[in-house]
């Protein structure tokens, strides 16, 4: 049994994007007096997304290639969507938003409201508390069990508010009634549009000859309620599609060890270094490979003399002049490339493990998220550290 967590890097390439856009407006403000953007004549071809996000598909399907090389691969299960919103488009049962046992469809509401609230109380903005699902109209007073009319609420305003109307329980707080007023009406397709990335991928899954079973987050989450697990990467993994609770399906293994795998990229390919104001730095050689070594390699040093006298294990940036740069676990100095001896290839990842949360420290069935987080691990090369 294997687990990997993928660590993706969107966020660092979103930066180099909005740089290099800064740099091109800079040189198009500095040799152009004014000439009016030409007509949008380069529309984007179907199924693009933001360099960003296309490299969380590319590299999840990096990955998954690889365990299809290594395993006999027969099936995929993928979580597709967050929530299933056909679960609760329509008219909801009366009553089962109040029942005390949990059902799918509450799972999948939870779940959407979760995301369309960003996860706090909509009356205080707490997070981090158990919340409820509160009916911003109460049931009461007609209010409906449509997801327009539903709110998440901390216990404590849950039970302030009680069953009075929204416009007198907020009526010291006029810009936050507007404001949740203005959340409430938000469409569906709106809050559903986080989930295009995720489609993305199951469409490339699916062009893999293979079986791709797709199933909504919130299945996973009543999944691991019922059985009452806690929230990991790895029990969120094996609680994805369907399990029969009843007939006591359940999990029995859990690995000992999360392989953390985290995405650092191969290098720019631009060969010169700007300054901040986009202006040429530095030179860059046009090669990457110096005396043998490319930066990323995973090398052993064995230095004979001086301050880091020793043997060593890190990653190196690579030197024209062969002075390589070592960053291991505590440590970063120059060596020779003549003390080093190659462990493995940079291939655009770096990899680690870092401790699973064990199954014997499960809790019992709390309805409102308490994370466990699984461990930060300690032993991943970060390139930027
Ligand atoms: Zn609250």
């Amino acid at each position: 049994m294997i687990t990997i967590e993928l660590r993706h890097r969107g966020q660092k390439i979103h930066g180099g994007m909005v740089r290099r856009a800064a740099y091109r407006r800079r040189r198009r403000s500095a040799n152009l007096r004014y000439r009016a953007p030409r007509h949008d004549n380069r529309p984007r071809p179907d199924g693009w997304l933001p360099p960003s996000v296309r490299h969380r598909v590319d590299s999840t399907m990096s990955v998954v290639m690889r365990l299809c090389r290594y395993a006999p691969v027969c099936e995929i299960h993928v979580e597709q969507v967050a929530f299933d919103t056909a679960s609760f488009a329509g008219a909801i049962p009366s009553g089962a938003l109040e029942s005390t046992t949990s059902t799918r469809t509450k799972s999948e509401i939870r779940e959407f409201l979760l995301a369309k609230w960003k996860g706090s109380c909509a009356y205080c903005d707490a997070t981090g508390v158990p919340l409820d699902i509160e009916h911003v109209r109460p049931r009461s007073r007609g209010g409906s069990n449509r997801v327009s009319n539903l709110v998440l609420a901390c216990v404590p305003c849950n039970q302030a508010k009680g069953t009075a109307p929204i416009e007198e329980f907020l009526a010291d707080q006029p810009a936050r009634l507007e404001r949740v007023i203005a959340q409430l009406r938000r469409p569906l397709q709106d809050v559903a549009a986080m989930n295009a990335t995720r489609l993305q991928l199951v469409r490339e899954l699916e062009g893999q000859d293979m079986p791709v079973h797709a199933w909504s987050g919130g299945r996973t989450r009543w999944n691991r309620f019922a059985l009452g697990l806690p929230k990991s990467h790895t029990i969120d993994a094996l609680a994805t599609g369907v399990m029969d609770h009843e007939r006591g399906d359940a999990l029995v293994r859990m690995p000992a060890q999360i392989l953390v795998v985290a995405s650092t990229g191969r290098g720019s390919y631009a060969r010169t270094t700007p300054d901040r104001f986009g202006f040429p730095r530095l030179q860059r050689p046009r090669g990457k490979v110096h005396h043998g070594y490319s930066t990323g390699d995973l090398v052993a040093a064995v230095v004979p003399q001086g301050k880091w006298a020793g043997g060593w294990v890190g990653r190196i940036a690579v030197r024209a002049s062969g002075q390589h740069r070592i960053t291991t676990l505590t440590s970063r100095f120059d060596v020779s490339h003549r003390n080093l001896r190659l462990l493995q290839r940079a291939d655009g990842y770096a990899y680690g493990f870092a401790a699973e949360i064990r199954l014997s420290e499960r809790q019992g069935p709390a309805y409102s998220g308490h994370t466990l987080k699984g461990g930060d691990p300690g032993n991943v090369w970060n390139p930027d550290a």
